[in-house]
């Protein structure tokens, strides 16, 4: 053999190598800020708390079955990024003492969309088979349009993006496993603005050995989305405007892998575990409240048509027993009560103790998730009841006090 084909085949061995998302890849984002982000001025609307929902379309591009993912995995996805932007992640209680007084609940109800631009029903789900191989970051000579999202160039066409946000999934080779539009940026054409992400970080799979394989990269991706900015800015540097939110410190780093939360830059201890940081999944746990605002901000300034669809409002399929597929959490104070669908019609939840004694009442009908203070009560069993359309539902459960 001579050095020459050596030479070949340890160059083709690397570029295999290059086109997938090894063990060893640190996080990759390609999503930049418009320009004007650093003069913006905001925390106008940040007092409009209520839940907010907004539907999404995912889009699967595929060119093999593997890129074809589940309707699982997606379902799975959208139970992280639910999770994560109503802080009902479990690795939440891993955030450092110094910063827990920065955590912010976003507040957003992500859900499939239910109906397409025409009202006709769907799940949400559209799945094209794609002639071209890695069509994730490929772009036309002919017009310099990705794609992945145009159905004429081999992708799948945008749903209306200001009603919908629109997420596709597709194979890329170049290693950037996500990148996302920021709100009000001209320079985005519309049929493209949304979320791309590579078809092997989509999902909450802990059985799939990987660096990205909670489904955070798109919890990431929907904070650019909604006009964030990585916590450095800009560049890494000290010396620039940072990501223009008051409660997340100077960064002058960027940190990678899963490494020690004990990191300083710029004179001041670092958020290493902040959603819009570059750790893998398992370590990014939180968005601070400053950050919560501004995307609260952005959705009421720049996105309101995500709102005003009502597109995610009623039409989830509603359970036999709803209180079935409730998840019950212990939080700080009490309980967490999460019915895991939005009901339509008025509804009521109470929680007795085992004596009978009645000890709380939802008072927010419109909402799924719920909080309850027991932080008088002792640890035992408890009864969560539910009514609803004329029936009442049960759901025993243990709380423990300390
Ligand atoms: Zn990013």
């Amino acid at each position: 053999m001579s050095n020459n084909i050596f030479g070949h085949i340890i160059l083709a061995i690397l570029l295999i190598k290059s086109a997938y998302i090894s063990a060893q890849d640190n996080r990759t984002c390609t999503s930049n800020p418009p320009l004007g982000f650093y003069n913006e001025q905001e925390n106008v609307y940040a007092n409009k708390r209520e839940e907010l929902f907004i539907p999404i379309v995912f889009h699967v591009v595929y060119h093999n079955n593997e890129e074809n993912i589940s309707d699982d995995i997606i379902y799975s996805q959208l139970q992280t990024i639910n999770d994560d932007y109503n802080s009902n992640n479990l690795d939440i209680t891993n955030v450092p003492a110094v910063f827990q007084k920065d955590v912010g609940n976003v507040g957003i109800e992500f859900c499939l969309a239910s109906e397409d631009p025409f009202g006709n029903p769907s799940t949400g789900i559209i799945r094209v088979n794609t002639p071209i191989d890695s069509i994730g970051g490929q772009i036309s000579f002919e017009n310099g349009l990705k794609k992945l999202k145009f159905t004429q160039l081999g992708g799948s066409d945008a749903w209306d993006t200001e009603k919908y946000l629109n997420v596709w999934i597709s194979n890329r080779s170049d290693g950037i496993i996500g990148t996302a539009t920021f709100p009000n940026d001209p320079d985005t054409t519309p049929g493209e603005d949304g979320i791309e992400l590579d078809y092997r970080v989509v999902g909450n799979k802990p059985q799939f050995q990987s660096r990205f394989n909670i489904g955070r990269t798109l919890t990431h991706e929907i904070g650019h989305y909604l006009n964030l900015d990585h916590p450095w800015g800009k560049t890494v540097s000290c010396f620039n405007e940072g990501d223009m939110v008051e409660d997340t410190p100077v960064q002058g780093e960027a940190y990678f892998g899963c490494s020690t939360s004990m990191q300083s830059s710029c004179g001041s201890r670092d958020m290493v575990h902040n959603f819009m940081g570059f750790m893998d999944d398992a370590c990014l746990w939180y968005f601070t409240k400053g950050q919560a605002n501004k995307m609260v901000n952005s959705i009421f300034k720049y996105r309101y048509g995500l709102l005003s669809s009502g597109i995610c409002s009623d039409l989830q399929p509603i359970p036999d027993d709803p209180l079935e597929i409730a998840t019950i959490r212990q939080v700080n104070f009490g309980l967490q009560i999460n019915l895991g669908f939005m009901p339509q019609v008025g509804y009521r939840l109470d929680l007795y103790d085992i004596s009978g004694r009645h000890i709380w009442t939802n008072d927010q009908n419109g909402l799924s998730i719920h909080l309850a203070n027991l932080s008088s009560q002792n640890t035992g069993v408890y009864i969560l009841t539910m009514n609803f359309e004329n029936q009442r539902y049960f759901r025993k459960f243990f709380y423990s006090s300390d």
